[in-house]
């Protein structure tokens, strides 16, 4: 795993780099990555993906480019999908096709999740961001962390 920060953009040789990137984009904020996801289809498994945001940047979901099931990430369904979105086109190289990984902040007791971070890599050119960013606020919510 390496991230290369050396470009306009950063990039990662590996989906795995999503949590180190994921990391310091939250230390921004003055948040912890506490627990990190990558999100792998639940019907064939492959973390390849298309993926579409909300440009409020609160809310995701992800098409899977294997066997097409559609999903949001963690609890972005509902009410929370409200208002315009656009698909990730990645800026370097136009590649439509990204890995998604989700970084968790959780409360102070550990048992519950306060704010969660959708990290996005190019599958063509590593390319890494960070497409949305949500607070959760409520309990019992360590579950959504099975839904990334
Ligand atoms: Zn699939
Ligand atoms: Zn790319």
């Amino acid at each position: 795993m390496s991230i290369d920060k050396s470009g306009t953009w950063w990039t990662g040789t590996e989906p795995g780099d999503l949590e180190p990137y994921l990391t310091y984009f939250a230390s921004d904020a003055n948040f912890t990555v506490d627990e990190f996801r990558l999100s792998r289809c639940p019907d064939c498994g492959s973390p390849l993906f298309q993926v579409e945001y909300l440009d409020a940047r609160t809310s995701a979901r992800h098409v899977c480019m294997a066997c097409g099931r559609a999903q949001f990430v963690c609890d972005g369904g509902g009410p929370r999908w409200h208002g315009p979105a656009r698909s990730f086109i990645c800026p370097a190289c136009s590649s439509q096709v990204a890995n998604v990984g989700v970084g968790f902040t959780l409360n102070q007791a550990k048992d519950a999740v306060d704010w969660l971070y959708v990290g996005l890599r190019c599958a063509r050119c590593g390319l890494l961001g960070c497409a949305a960013d949500w607070s959760l606020g409520y309990s019992p919510s360590m579950h959504v962390l099975d839904w990334a």
